[in-house]
């Protein structure tokens, strides 16, 4: 991460954004200093022990709204509120653990457009940000939970075709997208997106490890996608599909308490073992100054 802060040193003179809440944000932030958009939207609640030196973890369920995502074989069942409903799961376990802070972009039924949701995580200068989902398929035989982190080329056919269904929910409320390239033209950020790229890999690694005892993973479970969710430059991000829900059987566990519960514990399994090494990281660095 050592390039990416200096680098991004020259983008720390931004007054308009420079106040005593960012000053006071945990050492550990992955990639300091590129100002947040300014922004009308609030921000929601951070959650759990009082204690800014602690992570900042960002959980988004997704969709929401006017925007259902997907949907079950027979209609009744919507991406947005099975993906809330694991969002708080992720939450209650975060917050009982203690050992890390919580948000989440929404606690109920909103729509908020792709840009807010990462633009939230910034903003409250947030270490992780985990997107919540449910996949759907054609082929209702598809089954288990997948993860995605940010590529500008997809990994697959399939990545691409889920970048193009899950960026659409921008597309449809008339946000204009060709706006987004220009924000994030530097090349400075451009590196930082990189540095960040890499630590939300790792810690989809981490999600692999933690969840494949847990519940059914695809065989092909990390995969890439420009996804525009996970476009923020300075915090890593990683978009979880937690399972078919255009598949009877993976509904099924979808709605159920207990499979939300074996993803709560998964992903805060993962997160601890992500700001550990973290924390391992940073003390080596300092012994080698
Ligand atoms: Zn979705």
């Amino acid at each position: 991460m050592r390039v990416a802060l200096f680098s991004l040193a020259c983008l720390t003179a931004a007054p308009a954004f420079a106040s005593a809440a960012f000053a006071a944000a945990p050492p550990n932030r992955a990639v300091a200093n590129i100002p947040p958009r300014p922004s009308r939207f609030r921000l929601p609640p951070v959650l759990g022990p009082a204690k800014a030196s602690l992570p900042l973890v960002v959980i988004d369920a997704g969709h929401g709204g006017h925007d259902p995502g997907s949907s079950s074989a027979d209609g009744r069942t919507n991406e947005k509120d099975v993906a809330l409903e694991i969002a708080k799961a992720i939450r209650d376990s975060l917050i009982e653990s203690g050992k890390v802070r919580v948000a989440l972009t929404r606690s109920d039924d909103r729509f908020l457009v792709l840009a807010e949701r990462r633009e939230i995580a910034r903003r409250l200068r947030a270490d992780l940000f985990i997107s919540i989902h449910c996949d759907s398929a054609p082929t209702p035989a598809a089954r288990g939970a997948s993860i995605y982190t940010l590529s500008e080329t997809s990994s697959d056919r399939v990545s691409a075709a889920l970048a193009a269904r899950e960026n659409k929910a921008d597309v449809i409320n008339g946000v204009d997208l060709s706006r987004e390239t220009n924000d994030v033209s530097s090349i400075l950020i451009d590196l930082a997106q990189r540095e960040t790229m890499n630590v939300s890999s790792a810690f989809a690694t981490l999600v692999q490890r933690e969840l494949s005892p847990l519940i059914s993973l695809k065989p092909d479970f990390h995969k890439y996608a420009g996804l525009m969710v996970l476009k923020a430059p300075d915090v890593p991000s990683v978009l979880l599909e937690t399972g078919y829900i255009s598949n009877d059987a993976d509904l099924a566990l979808l709605t159920s308490s207990g499979y939300r519960e074996k993803i709560a514990t998964g992903i805060r399994r993962a997160i601890e073992a992500h700001f550990a090494r973290q924390r391992i990281e940073r003390a080596e660095d300092r012994e080698d100054m």
